[in-house]
């Protein structure tokens, strides 16, 4: 008994260690049907987010994009990034804004982190994400019950090219190790009859995009599997209510036009148990609203429609700053 007790402590540890992998069925780590599998681009939008995106368009693949809100607030060109991965099919969801330990902050601090990420993603692409990854998977359970209660999908992976580990290596060497664990899990290992995966890979390092991402999709797909965005893996829609989601064809109109305000959808007042706030001016962001949350017996549709108006709320004030 002592030793199994000892053998379950190792193992917790050894877990809490390594610290990513899902410890409840609220963290999405797999899709809701077989033969898919979701890549996932984390950290971006970086500055091979075009030959990423070039590589995805030749391959026909269909990927999802967790991105920073502090790496689209860095410079025009990476905010106009977001537009461009729209256009090509693609998913766009949040990472948060600063890429913090979510599980060190409090509860406000960590709905600022999606709060801010997803006012900046409607002013440049006209979408608020409903699907987030914390940075490091780091989501507990105060994290998790913020996350629901803005009706974000967690979303996590269950395989990993752990490209960042190999980010100094020669390049050839770093690809090869980066494939370890995808050949390892899903070539050797599985079976697209009865498995899916969703795929961590990370776009700001050039090595992954240069190599990796190609041998990623050729091998996966010589395996007989079909490369799937978030929401159909998992089967809930991409973005909240009040998201203008372009066009496909990206819009040839010029830049410095003068800003036409989107409109964002029908309003859906709050259910009982949730109430918006004043506008409070944040040290860094947009205005935003507060959302608290007391009544702990409202039902989570009611909380995520809540959680929807009050970021259109955020997204009409935020959009008269401009
Ligand atoms: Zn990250």
């Amino acid at each position: 008994m002592k030793i199994a007790t000892s053998l379950i402590a190792a193992l917790f540890l050894a877990s809490a260690a390594t610290a990513v992998m899902p410890d409840d069925p609220a963290k999405i780590d797999t899709c809701t049907k077989p033969g898919v599998v979701a890549l996932t681009f984390d950290d971006g939008p970086g500055m091979y987010n075009d030959q990423l995106l070039a590589l995805l368009a030749k391959k026909n693949v269909k990927a999802t994009f967790f991105v920073l809100g502090s790496m689209i607030a860095a410079n025009a060109q990476q905010a106009g990034a977001l537009k461009k991965i729209l256009a090509g099919g693609h998913q766009l969801a949040s990472h948060t804004y600063s890429h913090g330990n979510l599980d060190a902050m409090t509860e406000d601090a960590m709905r600022l982190e999606i709060s801010k990420t997803s006012d900046i993603m409607f002013q440049h692409a006209g979408v608020r994400p409903a699907y987030m990854r914390a940075p490091e998977g780091r989501c507990a359970a105060a994290c998790t019950k913020v996350m629901e209660g803005l009706g974000l999908v967690i979303s996590h992976w269950n395989v990993d090219t752990n490209d960042w580990r190999f980010k100094d290596l020669a390049p050839a060497t770093a690809a090869d190790k980066s494939m370890e664990e995808i050949n390892k899990v899903i070539i050797q290992d599985s079976n697209p009859a009865t498995d899916s995966f969703i795929l961590l890979e990370h776009e700001i390092h050039k090595f992954s995009v240069d190599l990796v991402a190609e041998r990623v999709i050729d091998t996966i797909t010589a395996k007989g599997y079909k490369f799937v965005t978030m929401e159909e893996c998992v089967g809930k829609p991409s973005y909240l209510t009040g998201s203008v989601v372009p066009p496909v064809v990206p819009p040839t109109t010029n830049t410095t036009g003068p800003a036409v305000p989107p409109t964002t959808g029908p309003v859906v007042p709050p259910s009982a148990g949730v109430t918006t706030g004043a506008p409070q001016k944040t040290s860094s962001g947009p205005i935003v609203p507060t959302i608290t949350t007391g009544n702990k017996g409202a039902n989570s549709a009611g909380l995520v429609r809540a959680g929807a108006w009050a970021m259109g709320v955020a997204a009409a004030v935020g959009f008269a700053m401009l």
